[in-house]
């Protein structure tokens, strides 16, 4: 039986950003550090949106850029930064999507373990405790301010740093903060947790718990986006997801999300939708996620075309493959049995 680690505090309320300085003076006083390190999404640079007049000349802010989604490379080079300028801070802030979160939690890992972050890629690899951290979403779906993961593409593949030190310690969940994101990629981003959803419902490592959060994240989906838009609604439907998938795992769609995002740079939640729309198959609840997209008018692209070499769909399916937890969750330990690379490519090639 797992043993399952979760958000030590959450705060939810429209505007309750407001209350970050007072959690971060807190901190202050308990640790006797000064200093905070913030590191926001860089769609908030230079707009008025965030109100950061709280912050002093001992805090860092660091703008991460989440035009491509986090290397590790590039949080090694974030992470170098702030040992140079604020190694012992009293608290890590992650605002934005799940890109940003990622990164924050990845480099609360790094300012208190030696080496390069491709090093704690994979399962329960980092040994020393991080820096205490605060996770603020401003796009709803990935779940990340509530998973035990921060997700990176490295050398060689898309892979997270799966650990009880990636979960946050604090979650503040403020629907003002997701005022601003654009209609469509609402919809990617929290597609990305209705697959969660499914892929946990449906998998074989769920429990009772997982199952009740991951059908009351859907259906807060279903009614957000086939019936009226409501933020915080959708706030809330992405930390149930992200607790469900924490506690149980992926299946058949992620494993080609990240085939198909490492190959051809999709972005995560857009390449999720790409994969989900041709797993009818497997998942009954394309049909949902087909009339979800189609009330949204999101019309899907065809990734795979003509242009797409051999070399570059064998490799996509070679990543696909790789994910044996994943494809186990889904198939059980005889996967390899029932799902081998043809019937990859050939799924491939409808997407
Ligand atoms: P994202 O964080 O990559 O952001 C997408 C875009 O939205 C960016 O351009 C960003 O600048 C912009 N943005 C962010 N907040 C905004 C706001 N309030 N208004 C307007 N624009 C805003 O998108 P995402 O889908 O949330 O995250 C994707 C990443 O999360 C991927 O790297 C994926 O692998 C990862 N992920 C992590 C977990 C986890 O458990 N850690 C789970 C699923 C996905
Ligand atoms: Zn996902």
């Amino acid at each position: 039986m797992k043993n399952s680690k979760l958000v030590q505090y959450y705060m939810l309320g429209k505007g309750c950003f407001a209350r970050l300085p007072e959690l971060l003076e807190q901190r202050e006083k308990a640790t006797s550090l000064s200093g905070s390190v913030l590191v926001i999404d860089h769609f908030f640079q230079g707009k008025n949106i965030l109100d950061l007049s709280f912050l002093s000349s001992a805090d860092l802010v660091i703008w991460a850029d989440t035009t491509h989604e986090p290397t590790t490379d590039y949080v090694d080079e974030l992470a170098d930064k702030v040992k140079a300028s604020l190694p012992r801070p009293s608290a890590i802030v992650g605002i934005g999507g799940g890109s940003a979160l990622d990164i924050a939690k990845a480099i609360s890992v790094l300012l208190t373990n030696p080496g390069k972050s491709a090093e704690y890629q994979g399962w329960d690899l980092v040994k020393n405790p991080p820096v205490y951290k605060i996770g603020i979403p401003t796009i709803a779906g990935t779940g990340a301010e509530f998973t035990r993961t921060a997700v990176l593409t490295g050398p060689v593949k898309k892979l997270g740093i799966n650990s009880d030190y990636s979960v946050y310690e604090q979650v503040i969940l403020d629907a003002d903060l997701l005022k601003t994101v654009p209609h469509e990629q609402f919809v990617y981003t929290a597609m990305d947790c209705f697959v969660h959803n499914c892929e946990s419902l449906l998998g074989m490592q769920n429990d009772a718990m997982t199952i009740a959060m991951a059908q009351k994240s859907s259906d807060m989906i279903k009614e957000v986006f086939l019936g009226e838009m409501d933020h915080e609604k959708l706030l809330i439907a992405s930390s149930m997801g992200g607790l469900a998938i924490a506690n149980s795992n992926v299946g058949i769609c992620h494993p080609f999300s990240y085939g198909l995002g490492y190959v051809l740079g999709l972005h995560h939640a857009f390449a999720i939708c790409v994969a989900f729309n041709q797993l009818g198959e497997y998942y009954p609840e394309v049909e949902t996620f087909k009339k979800i997209l189609h009330k949204n008018n999101i019309v899907l692209p065809k990734i795979i075309t003509d242009g797409i070499t051999s070399e570059q769909l064998d490799h996509m399916a070679e990543l696909t493959l790789m994910n044996e937890k994943p494809l186990s969750n889904a198939f059980g330990p005889d996967w390899r049995n029932v799902f081998g690379k043809d019937r990859v490519i050939e799924l491939l090639k409808r997407m």
